[in-house]
């Protein structure tokens, strides 16, 4: 019986890139789906927001664009940053090839000005409000620029550096009419220290998380802040040697147990982004006590989930994921072998 759902798992892992799973596991035109699932309209306070024009399952892509400007700043050398007046230049030439309408597109979008700011430079502030890291680029994305922030973002988002294009998916279902939401900022932080980070964007945030009962927010900054010191506590023990000493076993025993509730934690906090690097930390701490099955599981989580943000399996995240499951899977196979042998 175990045995099968290890052979499907097999299965699953190595053909994850086929195009018959779901439309967002590859971005060929056959596989796209609805154009479009979402709206612009005003959102109460925030001035313009997204919102689905359907419902929307996990995975499914909601925007596929491509920079309309894409700045690439010259390599810091010695150092030493570039200057301000190299990116203005860079920006103002980008601009200037523009079409009209683009033009417009572009100046339409927010741009809070702080003290760094030229009030006379609109257009960087607009990058700087906007622009997303894509990477060693900055690109500015007009229709998901009109993403408004949460603490608890129902979407998530990568650079496809193949198509040039930041796609944004659901990392939870999302209701017909519901706004939709990205986050701007890391998210395992205190309330307060995420207020300040978004004072550089010129908003309060008022998500789900930040709107919370005094006692129930202190709860989530804990949570957060917990999620934090625990990722950073099982950097260093993110390799699959089973502890020999009896103290190590035990320690072994105790962070399988912590990592299990580190999954939890994220899940209860509604933290997407998060839940690979978590399920990979479950999968190893579970290898270091031989539990198989469990390890296994989380493993093939890990690598399920990371291929919303990389359909194709291409990065070394997701292939390692990959490997990890296949290695795990023959081990937990091995295991009820052993155990079916010796019953017999
Ligand atoms: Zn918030």
């Amino acid at each position: 019986m175990l045995t099968s759902v290890a052979l499907i798992l097999i299965t699953f892992a190595s053909t994850a890139t086929s195009c018959s799973r779901s439309s967002w596991i590859t971005h060929s035109r056959s596989c796209l789906g609805p154009p479009q699932v979402w709206e612009a309209r005003p959102s109460p306070g925030k001035g313009i927001g997204v919102y689905a024009s359907r419902a929307i399952e996990p995975g499914d892509i909601i925007l596929s664009e491509p920079a309309m400007i894409q700045l690439t700043p010259p390599e810091i050398r010695d150092g030493v940053a570039y200057p301000l007046s190299d990116i203005h230049t860079l920006l103002r030439s980008s601009f200037d090839g523009l079409s009209p309408e683009d033009k417009g597109a572009v100046m339409s979008l927010h741009a809070h000005m702080t003290s760094v700011d030229n009030a006379n430079d609109t257009l960087m502030a607009i990058i700087r409000s906007n622009a997303y890291i894509t990477g060693n680029s900055l690109g500015l994305f007009p229709k998901g620029a009109r993403i408004n922030h949460s603490c608890r973002p129902n979407t998530s988002q990568y650079w496809d550096s193949q198509l040039g294009r930041r796609v944004v998916y659901a990392n939870r279902r999302i209701e017909e009419g519901e706004e939709i939401f990205a986050t701007y900022i890391p998210l395992l932080h205190s309330h307060e220290a995420r207020q300040r980070r978004l004072d550089q964007y010129g908003f309060k945030c008022t998500c789900d998380a930040c709107a919370l009962e005094r006692d129930a927010r202190h709860a989530s900054d804990q949570r957060r802040q917990d999620l934090q010191k625990a990722f950073a506590a099982f950097e260093s023990q993110l390799t699959l040697s089973v502890p020999k000493s009896a103290i190590g076993k035990r320690k072994a025993l105790k962070n399988a147990k912590a990592s299990a509730q580190l999954v939890e934690q994220l899940e209860e906090e509604g933290l997407a982004d998060y839940y690979v690097k978590a399920y990979h930390v479950a999968a190893i701490a579970h290898a270091r006590i031989e539990d198989w099955k469990p390890a296994t599981l989380w493993a093939n989580k890990g690598f399920e989930t990371s291929l919303l943000a990389d359909p194709k399996a291409r990065s070394t995240g997701a292939r390692e994921l990959q490997a990890l499951t296949n290695h795990l899977i023959i081990k937990w196979n091995d295991q009820l072998w052993e155990e079916a042998n010796r019953k017999g």
